[in-house]
C-alpha cells in the first residue's frame, strides 16, 4: 500500500496532484451486502480535496489552500499537510470553494407538483406520497443537504432517506401543523386543498385543534411520530379569504401554552406561522420560539425576539413566486395592508415580498437570528434557491449565507455536526466555482455555481466531470 503525503509546497507541484481518475474508490467493494436491507449503500468513500478554499460562515471569511480530508461520512481533519494512502480519493480544488451544505428551514415536500392524475387538481395522498423522493432527490441537486418541513412529511420519508433507499436531505419535520377551526391550514387539513401557503393542493399538512385537550393531544401525535418541533398556525395567511386573514391571531394564550408545555417537556420547540406584530407577540409571549415568516415585523416585535433568542424564518420568494407565478412580473404593489381584501391575491403577495424585504432589514438590526426559508407549493418549488437572491436585496452576504448554515443548525440542535465544514462534522459540503460570501446569489443559482453536492460523504450530485457522483448502488 503506497502512503503519500500532501503539503502545500507538494500541491503546487503538477506531478503530485492527483485525480478521481487515477486513484481507487477502495473499500466498497469489499462490504457484505446487508441482506435484511439491501439498499444500504456501500461506506462512504475517503476523499481528500486539496487547495480548497474553505468558506466559514461564523467568521465570515475564505481560507484557501487548505487540504480537507473526509472519512465515514464526516470531516476527518482540516490542515496544510495529510498522509493519505491509495485508498483515498484525491480532488483538487484549485480555484474552487467547499461551502457547508444547505439548510432550507421551511419547506413542504409533501406539497408536490403535478397536480391529480385522471384529471383531478389534486393528488391523492399515495400520489404525493410516491412524489416525494423525486421533491427530495431536487432539493438535494440546489444544495440543500438538510430541510426542515414545516407541515405534511412524514417520519417513513425521513427514515427512508437515512437508511439509504433513495437519495434526499436530511429531514428535519414537525408532523402536521397544528390549525384552529377557520384558521389557515383548516381547509387543507379538511379537504386536502387549500392556500398555497402551509397547505397545498396536495394531501394534509395540517391537522384542526381546538381547545387546550385537542391542542394537547396533537402535540403529543406529532412527538409520537417523530416530530422534531411543533408548528402552530399562529395567524391568517398569505391567500387570505375573510375568515383567514394575517392579522388574525388564532390559538388561545391557553392552547399556545399548552403545546409549548407540551413540546418544551419533550425537549422539542414551539414555532408559529406568523405575519404580524400583534400574531407574532401573542405566539412568543406564549412560549413559540420560532416564527415563521414575520413579514409585517416591527422594531419593538423584533427587539422582543432578540431578548428571547427566538428564530425568525421568512419565506419571501413563496410570495415573489405568487406574485410571478414564476413568470418574472415586477409590477408595483396594490395592496397596502396584509387584510386588503379589495385587491387581488397577486397584489396581497406583492404587499407581502415588500414588507417580508423590510422585515428583514428590521429582524437584522434588532439581532434576531434569521433562518432560511422557501415555502413553496407544487412546481413552484423550482425557484427554491432564488430565496438567497431576494434576501441579498436587504442583508449583507454572511448573514444570508448564515441562515442557511450555522443559524439554521442552532434552530435545529445540530449546531455541533451541521453548519459548518469543520472536523468532527458531518461531511455535508458544496463544492461551489464563486464564492458566496462575496456574492449571496451565487447560492442562488446551483445549476451554474454548484459543481458538487455532498451528503455524509457521498458524491450525490455532481456537474463537474473532476468529482462524479459516487452513490453506486449494488445488485441483490
Ligand atoms: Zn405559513
Ligand atoms: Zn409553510
Amino acid at each position: 500500500m503506497a502512503i503519500h503525503s500532501f503539503s502545500p509546497d507538494m500541491t503546487t507541484t503538477p506531478t503530485t496532484r492527483m485525480s478521481t481518475a487515477t486513484t481507487s474508490g477502495g473499500r466498497a467493494g469489499s462490504v457484505p451486502v446487508d441482506t435484511a436491507r439491501p439498499w444500504k449503500l456501500p461506506p462512504p468513500r475517503t476523499y481528500i480535496f486539496i487547495n480548497a478554499t474553505v468558506v466559514d460562515p461564523v467568521a465570515a471569511t475564505v481560507v484557501p489552500g487548505q487540504i480537507v480530508k473526509i472519512s465515514n461520512g464526516a470531516v476527518d481533519s482540516i490542515s496544510s499537510f495529510v498522509y493519505t494512502t491509495d485508498e483515498a480519493t484525491v480532488v483538487d480544488l484549485e480555484g474552487r470553494y467547499l461551502c457547508p451544505g444547505l439548510i432550507d428551514c421551511h419547506v413542504h415536500v409533501a406539497a408536490v407538483p403535478g397536480g391529480g392524475g385522471g384529471g383531478g387538481q389534486s393528488p391523492g395522498a399515495e400520489a404525493a406520497l410516491l412524489r416525494q423522493p423525486w421533491v427530495c432527490g431536487q432539493m438535494l441537486a440546489r444544495g440543500f443537504t438538510s430541510v426542515r418541513d414545516a407541515g405534511g412529511a412524514g417520519v417513513a420519508l425521513r427514515d427512508a432517506i437515512e437508511d439509504d433507499v433513495f437519495p434526499g436531505p436530511r429531514l428535519f419535520l414537525c408532523g402536521k401543523a397544528l390549525a384552529p377551526t377557520g384558521s389557515h391550514g383548516y381547509a387543507d387539513a379538511h379537504a386536502g386543498g387549500g392556500p398555497p401557503c402551509c397547505g397545498s393542493e396536495s394531501a394534509a399538512l395540517s391537522v384542526v385543534a381546538d381547545g387546550v385537550d385537542e391542542v394537547v393531544r396533537a402535540t403529543r401525535e406529532q412527538i409520537r411520530q417523530g416530530a422534531a418541533f411543533i408548528k402552530m398556525m399562529g395567524s391568517g395567511g398569505a391567500s387570505t379569504s375573510p375568515a383567514d386573514r394575517p392579522s388574525s391571531a388564532y390559538f388561545t394564550r391557553a392552547e399556545a401554552r399548552a403545546a409549548h408545555e407540551v413540546a418544551a417537556s419533550c425537549g422539542v420547540h414551539v414555532t408559529a406561522h406568523a405575519y404580524t406584530p400583534r400574531a407574532i407577540r401573542h405566539a412568543v409571549e406564549n412560549g413559540a420560539r420560532g416564527i415563521e415568516h414575520g413579514n409585517f415585523l416591527d422594531d419593538p416585535t423584533a427587539e422582543l425576539m432578540a431578548e428571547r433568542g427566538v428564530w425568525l424564518t421568512p419565506s419571501l420568494v413563496a410570495h415573489e413566486a405568487a406574485t410571478t407565478g414564476g413568470g418574472g412580473d415586477r409590477r408595483p404593489s396594490l395592496a397596502a395592508t396584509p387584510d386588503d381584501q379589495s385587491s387581488s391575491s397577486e397584489a396581497r403577495s406583492r404587499s407581502l415580498l415588500e414588507a417580508g424585504l423590510k422585515s428583514l432589514a428590521v429582524a437584522h438590526k434588532a439581532g434576531v437570528s434569521i433562518c432560511h426559508g422557501s415555502d413553496l407549493p407544487g412546481p413552484q418549488q423550482a425557484e427554491q434557491s432564488r430565496e438567497f437572491a431576494l434576501r441579498a436585496r436587504v442583508l449583507d452576504a454572511a448573514t444570508v449565507l448564515r441562515g442557511a448554515t450555522t443559524n439554521a443548525a442552532r434552530m435545529l440542535g445540530q449546531e455541533a455536526r451541521l453548519g459548518q465544514v469543520r472536523e468532527g462534522f458531518a461531511a455535508d459540503l458544496l463544492v461551489l466555482g464563486a464564492n458566496p460570501l462575496a456574492d449571496a446569489e451565487v447560492l442562488a443559482e446551483p445549476e451554474r455555481w454548484c459543481l458538487a453536492v455532498v451528503k455524509a460523504g457521498r458524491v450525490c450530485v455532481s456537474r463537474w466531470d473532476e468529482m462524479p457522483e459516487d452513490v453506486h448502488r449494488r445488485a441483490w
